[in-house]
């Protein structure tokens, strides 16, 4: 049976959190001298002069409009990485309890254990990177809290198969962590719908891929209550700042905006993807459910140097395991994806020269 209160470190449960001067007078008044603020002003046109609301409110009933589910089932984080980096110091005692990933896989997940002291077992996907069922059965144990899925997975841009999650989200005691940053790109459909049937599921969502506000650092984790909870009494108390509230809040009324994108990038995504396979020097191109495109390719390094040297930048995945000669390509703009493709025909010109001289 899942149980929360097992399941937490025992200083998280015992933890008082701290206790902000707007947590402590909600009420309406004229004179604020409760926060040791600047009551004079900002130097700037506009006043920052307040504390934000440590829990976000507005943006949370946005949210909860948008996404179909209860504002109080959102924890809104600094980036999802913040909500990664919460989960393992709520639940991971340092050192004690381990954590399942599944590689190749979101670097940060590692990362994030790392700093937490958090002990890592892995399991690799299968060669169709799909997750390995028996394989994670084995390393489940009393003190695996977490296992971290990540759906589309990136780099490999395919979803992870729904039946498959739903097994360990049935089976499986500890957190289930439904990580779909690339959600609004799949066929697939969403997680969060399904918070009411799972005690032990976090879906993390982000603004910074579909929604275009990467340097915004913006976050979310969809969970019960309860989870939610712990998340927000671990977090540092304004985690997010007045400005980033309010260009988000913007942002949430811009949604058809964001629809047409996913549209066009999708579109983009299918079209790129139908192009490289025509290329001889990329072996593979796989199906993405992502922004984004893995190709095996008979030369990583060259083809990857040889695109900088064209002020193309991609991402070389090459010695990340199971991904051995592979670039990860994301969708860019039709004029960027076209003259990717022509510089990867130039390149392949190149590589013939050898064979006349
Ligand atoms: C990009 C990405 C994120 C987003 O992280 P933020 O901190 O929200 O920018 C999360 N998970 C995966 C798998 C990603 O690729």
């Amino acid at each position: 049976m899942f149980n929360l209160d097992t399941l937490l470190r025992d200083n998280i449960k015992r933890l008082v959190p701290y206790s902000t001067a707007r947590d402590e007078f909600k009420g309406e008044a004229a004179i604020f001298l409760d926060a040791n603020e600047n009551s004079f002003g900002s130097p700037l046109p506009v006043n920052y002069n307040r504390y934000p609301d440590p829990l976000q409110w507005k943006i949370k009933y946005k949210l909860a409009d948008i996404k179909g589910v209860p504002p109080q089932n959102i924890f809104i984080g600094n980036g999802s990485d913040e909500a990664i980096d919460l989960l393992y110091r709520a639940f991971c005692n340092p050192g004690v309890d381990n954590v399942v990933l599944c590689p190749p896989t979101y670097g940060m997940y590692e990362v994030s254990a790392h700093i937490n002291d958090a002990v890592i077992r892995k399991v690799s996907l299968t060669p169709d990177f799909q997750l390995d069922i028996p394989a994670l059965q084995q390393a489940i144990d009393e003190h695996t809290k977490l296992i971290f899925v990540c759906s589309p997975n990136n780099p490999t841009g395919n979803s992870i198969r729904k039946s498959d999650i739903e097994l360990l989200l049935n089976n499986f005691n500890g957190i289930v962590v439904v990580d779909e940053a690339y959600i609004n790109f799949a066929r697939q459909k969403t997680f969060i719908q399904e918070l009411t049937e799972y005690p032990n599921l976090v879906v993390l969502q982000t603004l910074s891929k579909a929604w275009g506000l990467a340097a915004l650092r913006v976050g979310m984790a969809f969970a019960g209550e309860d989870i939610i909870n712990v998340l927000n009494k671990v977090k540092p108390p304004y985690n997010i700042s007045q400005a980033t509230q309010e260009l988000v809040l913007q942002a949430l009324d811009n949604v058809g905006r964001v629809n047409e994108w996913i549209r066009e990038i999708v579109i983009e995504r299918d079209l790129l993807s139908a192009a490289l396979e025509q290329l001889p020097q990329i072996l593979e191109v796989y199906p993405s459910d992502a922004n984004f495109v893995l190709v095996r390719t008979s030369d990583a390094k060259g083809i990857y140097q040889y695109l900088t040297t064209q002020g193309i930048v991609v991402r070389d995945r090459s010695r990340v395991e199971l991904c051995m000669g592979c670039l990860r390509i994301t969708v860019g703009t039709p004029e960027e994806n076209l003259r990717l493709l022509e510089v990867l025909k130039s390149f392949n010109l190149k590589t013939e020269i050898p064979v006349s001289a």
